[in-house]
């Protein structure tokens, strides 16, 4: 008999998860449902769980985020997959019809807005079960594990954003933040031939996983008065690609210290606030272009996890925990605190 019921991770307030029995999402046309095997936590569901709600307008009951999960497909609806086939989903519910979506610009979609994403506006994969629309689901070879498919998501956004940029070969490249994202693109900036790759970081909590795979030259601490100078003597001038991946007007004024006049800053980082205070004489003087970069098209999404099933980066090295779903609360309570060294939590349900 099939299960009725199922646990998930629900969000009941802010900064507060309860392991709750809920029934199991029945499938409903264009959709297929699949068991979750695992499920990456993400700084934007740290953002909701602080808030104590996701980002519809209208109340979802029992709401459960997540967003960068894999599964296996258990009933697979009017869809061409079959049961037991192991799928990722793309959390982008783009609408397939604008002018972006027709241009191949998905992660631009008119309905989207940067905000119309499973597990921000639905329910997602913090649960034994996870009901969604056929279009964004995708098969996973073998070679991409359970774990490996929890980091596709932050994996397409560094993947965009390297793509979005101007690098060239032997280009010099500082990425500006600690986090999964800033790691992510560094490795994928090393595979792509930068000659010179540093980090600027204020403080040490994340870092220990970026020093033992060893793809970045050097490190700043971005809290130092004398940034400005040790960047600029360290890249012989100024740095062609700085990569802003926090989202604060601090750490855009650090990418503005160590680009190389007529460099390129590619800002990744989402903001909290709407506004930062910015350098707009230096930007100008300074020739400086400014390219902002979100998730990343439809095509790019195939293409990552293509990246992670032919070897071009090994992303479960970046994993520091792998925690069931009963410690969800305990997970995100470890991804804020200001002493763990966590980098990348992924949950197994
Ligand atoms: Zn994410
Ligand atoms: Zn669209």
């Amino acid at each position: 008999m099939k299960q009725t019921m199922m646990k998930a991770g629900v969000l009941t307030g802010p900064r507060q998860i309860e392991i709750k029995r809920i029934p199991v999402p029945a499938v409903t046309p264009g959709m297929m449902r699949i068991r979750v095997s695992a499920c990456g936590v993400c700084g934007s569901d740290i953002h909701m769980w602080k808030a104590g709600k996701g980002w519809s307008p209208n109340p979802i009951d029992n709401f459960h985020m997540g967003h960068e999960f894999c599964g296996v497909v258990d009933d697979p609806g009017d869809s061409d997959f079959q049961a037991g086939e192991r799928v990722t989903f793309w959390a982008n519910l783009y609408c397939g019809a604008c002018d972006m979506c027709r241009a191949g610009k998905e992660q631009l979609c008119r309905a989207v807005h940067g905000a119309n994403y499973i597990g921000f506006v639905c329910n997602g994969g913090y649960a034994e079960y996870f009901v969604g629309k056929t279009q964004n689901a995708y098969r996973l070879p073998d070679s991409v594990s359970d774990i490996a498919a929890g980091l596709i998501d932050p994996l397409m956004v560094a993947y965009h954003a390297v793509r979005r940029s101007s690098l060239k070969l032997h280009d010099k490249v500082l990425v500006v933040g600690s986090g999964i994202i800033a790691q992510l693109i560094g490795g994928l900036v090393k595979k792509a031939g930068a000659s010179y790759l540093a980090m600027s970081k204020i403080d040490e909590r994340q870092t220990g996983k970026a020093r033992e795979i060893g793809d970045f030259d050097a490190y700043f601490d971005g809290n130092d008065p004398d940034r400005a100078a040790k960047m600029q003597a360290a890249s012989e001038g100024g740095f062609d690609v700085v990569f802003e991946a926090v989202g604060a007007g601090e750490s855009l004024a650090a990418c503005m210290d160590g680009v190389k006049p007529g460099g390129e800053i590619v800002m990744i980082g989402n903001s909290i606030t709407p506004t930062v205070p910015f350098d707009l004489n230096r930007a100008v003087l300074h020739e400086m272009r400014l390219t902002g970069s979100v998730s990343c098209t439809k095509k790019e999404f195939a293409e990552t996890i293509d990246l992670i099933a032919k070897g071009v980066i090994d992303v479960e090295k970046y994993v520091t925990d792998v925690l069931p779903l009963d410690q969800l609360q305990y997970a995100f309570e470890k991804q804020v605190s200001p002493t763990e060294p966590v980098l990348k939590i992924v949950i197994k349900p």
